[in-house]
This record gives C-alpha cells, sequence and structure tokens, in this order.
C-alpha cells in the first residue's frame, strides 16, 4: 500500500493526498487504548455485570496492559515493529491470548485483519487507514457475525467507519474525520442502551437486557476516541 494510492480533489481541482497515521502515530494509538481502558475499566465491568458476567474491564484491561508489555520489551531489545502489518499483528495475537471471552477473539481479529490490509507500510494516507479500520470491522463481523441493532461493539464501530469514510470523501483532513467518527461511534454506543441484544451474554436475558449501555460497544467508543487524540498529539 502507497502513499500514493489514493486521492481526493481539492477545491481547485488539484489531486491531494489527505496524510495519516504513521507508525509512531500508531504506536500512541495503540498506548491511548491502553490507558483510557485502565482509567475506564471500572465502569466497563460495572455495565458488563448488569447484562453479562462483569469482566470486560477486566478482560480488557488485562489485555491491552500485556499489549502495552509486550512493546515495551520488544523496545528495550531494539526490536519495535517496523511496519504497520508487525504492529496490528502483534497486539492482534497478544489480544487473542490474554483475552478470554467474547471480547478477546473480536478484538483479536479486529487487530489481525488491519495488520493483513497495512501491508508491510511505515505509513498510510487517510483514506488507506479508513480502508485498514474497515478490514478489521470486516473481521469482527466475520467472526461473530454481529449485525446493526444486536447491541454489540459492531454498533459503535460500524457508525464510526461509515462517518470516516464519508468525512474523508467529503474533502475533511484525518484529524476533522476522525472526530467525526468518534462521535458517531458515542452516538451509535449511546444508542445500544435502547437495544435488545441478540449476541453475546447479554443475549441470555432476552428483553431484561433493554436499558442497559453495551460493555463492548463502550470499549470500542474508547477506541476511536483514542485515534484522535492519538493522531493529534505531536512526537
Ligand atoms: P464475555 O461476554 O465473553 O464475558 P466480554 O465481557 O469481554 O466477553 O465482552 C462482551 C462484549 O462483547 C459485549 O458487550 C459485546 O459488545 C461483545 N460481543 C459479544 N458477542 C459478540 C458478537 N457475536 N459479535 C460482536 N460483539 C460481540
Ligand atoms: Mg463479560
Amino acid at each position: 500500500m502507497g502513499l500514493t494510492s489514493s486521492y481526493t480533489s481539492s477545491p481547485v481541482g488539484r489531486l491531494i493526498v489527505s496524510a495519516g497515521p504513521d507508525l509512531a502515530s500508531l504506536d500512541r494509538w495503540i498506548r491511548e487504548f491502553a490507558r483510557v481502558i485502565e482509567v475506564h475499566q471500572g465502569f466497563l465491568t460495572e455495565l458488563d455485570s448488569a447484562i453479562g458476567d462483569a469482566d470486560h474491564g477486566t478482560n480488557m484491561r488485562r489485555g491491552m496492559s500485556a499489549v502495552v508489555t509486550s512493546l515495551d520489551a520488544a523496545a528495550a531489545r531494539s526490536e519495535s515493529p517496523e511496519t504497520a502489518l508487525a504492529m496490528f499483528k502483534s497486539v492482534g495475537m497478544t489480544l487473542v491470548s490474554t483475552v478470554g471471552g467474547a471480547s478477546g477473539p473480536l478484538y483479536g481479529t479486529f487487530f489481525l485483519r488491519m495488520a493483513t490490509a497495512s501491508g508491510d507500510v511505515v505509513a498510510m494516507s487517510a483514506t488507506e487507514f479508513a480502508t485498514v479500520l474497515q478490514a478489521g470491522l470486516a473481521g469482527i463481523v466475520q467472526r461473530g457475525k454481529p449485525e446493526a441493532g444486536d447491541k454489540t461493539m459492531y454498533d459503535s464501530l460500524l457508525p464510526a467507519c461509515t462517518a470516516l469514510d464519508a468525512s474523508l470523501a467529503a474533502g475533511l483532513d484525518l484529524d476533522q474525520a476522525l472526530t467525526a467518527a468518534s462521535a458517531a461511534a458515542d452516538a451509535g454506543r449511546d444508542a445500544t442502551t435502547s437495544m435488545q441484544a441478540h449476541k453475546g451474554r447479554a443475549s441470555y436475558l432476552g428483553e431484561r437486557s433493554i436499558g442497559h449501555q453495551d460493555p463492548g460497544a463502550t470499549s470500542a467508543a474508547l477506541l476511536v476516541a483514542a485515534a484522535v487524540t492519538a493522531f493529534r498529539q505531536p512526537e
């Protein structure tokens, strides 16, 4: 995937490439996600205690803390991932092996699919990043078979990816487009409260799942918000 492979037309008709994340930005994204998961782990577990088995915050904290430990250990050996593929792959493998339950394989697949879609690059354009996210989302769909309205992480990730694509197509830069995506993820997360769960443990509750915010949709909204923060921050 090359930097020149995606273009948008500028108002004056010239072709421009909207800049996307480089490896340092992706590293910051992963670490920022780990940080916000740590901050919100109690809340995530509280949400899961209402409609699940009270472990989503613990699961995600265990996984993302292992991810950061692994990135730090690699850096100490001067073996930090040198491509987006290697970085996302390491995150995905760590999540699959350390997070149990439904969310481990789902988040793991998300990152592993983003790895394959990224390829051996050290930077990508904004539209390439949006394509990479769509590939991750497709992995979640393949793995968990969620549909819109099932009250899962998909209900915040799908609107986020849709908003990101639409915003980039409308000519916004990555920061503006991700800000729109994050707002869409938050709205999608909030909309899960009135939904009845049709996937995962919460579905066992039937109608009693209505009235509670979905934990996975909540952590997924944190993932999108983390990208806004991380990609904006100077190195
Ligand atoms: P578990 O339910 O196994 O305890 P977690 O509590 O860590 O796992 O994660 C629960 C979250 O996983 C749910 O809130 C939901 O968002 C997500 N989830 C569960 N099943 C699916 C599925 N089939 N597809 C997409 N997301 C799912
Ligand atoms: Mg759970």
